[in-house]
């Protein structure tokens, strides 16, 4: 029998050196379980996917009520099926009026993949604009704008007309111009280590786009449905996107996203003879109705309202002659620390003890704060002893 850790060496790669290879057997609220019983407070959020918590009765039940009418009958062409009407429509009514046309994936990693294909087939160009130390995905396109050499030079050839510019430099913005298809950016980077940019930025960066006809693909897979303490993490900047990239937490918990964008712009997938963009799963009737009522738990129940005083609290407990810094907005933080080492210590210490994190695939002494939107006061406080006593006993 091969072991656990020979068994699943792909799926962890990124994570083969933790001395721990946890299996966990069920997971309630902002606790998982593994086999022996134990009991984790969750601080990732399967990387800001389950904003609600895990297995949320509300959304389990929509689950069962769908699959009790049927599973997958039809792809996109004369065909919709309703639940996908239903969760677009919901969408629709949160997002800006400009934002009215949604077209689902399966991942974040595909939403990319059509947002760029639709920003070349609208704007005729061929030149995109990327940030260093972005994270969109791993498929090739998505590979191709981010911006960690290391991370990529394996894959190469890549997609060429590719330019990487500073996050948050508002000289880098000129090179910006008439040929550019896209600039597609994080509004808040994540795997960077959560970084925020300033409002005048992404203010600049709309109008330059503005001018120069570029689409502003703005990628929140990672920063929407109230992570950053607003629905969309646009809301705090006064911007709004061309073509939003939503996934993550948009399936409740089941893998779904979605490019959107307005109806004049997403035409340009339609024009014939040339393919648009066709996805077998994408929008999966049973992950659409997850999703949609997990955005009604989220809106109904208010649960954004509570972000900003939580991230407080992680803030003002959150305090070590070992940290360097916290990062972030809303429950989507980053503790730094001296070095790698250090962090990992911290990290494997709270895993030992009950509390899950972890590192940022490109900033490694950054710990990651990113629990579901309905952790207590309590839960905070204990998650944060724990991580405090790990500080005092690592160095
Ligand atoms: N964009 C961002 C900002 C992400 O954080 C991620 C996933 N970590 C992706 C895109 C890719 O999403 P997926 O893993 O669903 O393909």
């Amino acid at each position: 029998m091969p072991t656990l850790r020979q068994l699943f060496l792909a799926n962890n790669a990124q994570t083969t050196d933790f001395p721990l290879l946890l299996e966990f057997e069920r997971a309630e609220g902002v606790y998982m379980f593994d086999k022996q019983g134990k009991a984790f407070i969750d601080l990732i959020s399967g990387i800001g996917v389950s904003n609600l918590g895990h297995s949320h009765p509300y959304v389990i039940n929509a689950i069962k009520e769908q699959l009790d009418k049927y599973m997958h009958l039809m792809v996109y062409g004369e065909y919709v099926q309703t639940p996908q009407v239903r969760y677009a429509e919901k969408l629709i009514s949160v997002l800006p009026a400009n934002l009215q046309s949604v077209y689902f994936t399966n991942s974040g990693s595909e939403a990319v993949e059509g947002a760029l294909k639709l920003a070349k087939r609208f704007t005729g160009r061929q030149q995109i604009i990327a940030f260093h130390h972005s994270y969109h995905g791993s498929t090739h396109g998505a590979l191709s704008v981010m911006g960690n050499e290391e991370f990529k030079q394996a894959y190469r050839p890549l997609l060429p007309g590719v330019n990487f510019i500073r996050f948050n430099e508002i000289a880098d913005l000129d090179q910006i111009n008439n040929e550019t298809a896209c600039v597609i950016i994080e509004t808040v980077q994540g795997e960077a280590g959560i970084q925020v940019p300033d409002t005048a930025y992404l203010q600049a960066l709309r109008k330059r786009c503005d001018k120069t006809g570029t689409l502003l693909i703005l990628d929140e897979i990672q920063a929407a449905f109230g992570r950053t303490g607003k629905l969309f993490a646009f809301e705090h900047f006064g911007v709004v996107p061309d073509i939003l990239l939503l996934a993550k937490a948009m399936g409740g918990g089941m893998p779904l996203g979605a490019f959107i964008a307005p109806h004049h712009i997403m035409s340009a997938l339609k024009e014939k003879p040339i393919l648009g963009h066709i996805t077998t799963f994408g929008g999966h009737p049973v992950c659409c109705s997850a999703g949609l009522a997990a955005l009604e738990v989220l809106i109904d129940k208010n649960l954004i309202a509570t972000v900003a005083e939580k991230e407080a609290l992680f803030k003002k407990l959150l305090v070590h002659p070992q940290i360097k810094g916290i990062r972030g907005k809303g429950l989507m933080l980053a503790v730094e620390f001296e070095s790698f080492d250090l962090n990992k210590k911290i990290i494997d210490h709270c895993i030992a003890n009950g509390v899950i994190t972890d590192w940022f695939l490109h900033c490694s002494n950054a710990m990651r704060i990113a629990p579901p939107l309905i952790i207590t006061a309590a839960q905070i406080e204990e998650a944060c002893r724990v991580i405090l006593d790990a500080m005092d006993q690592c160095s």
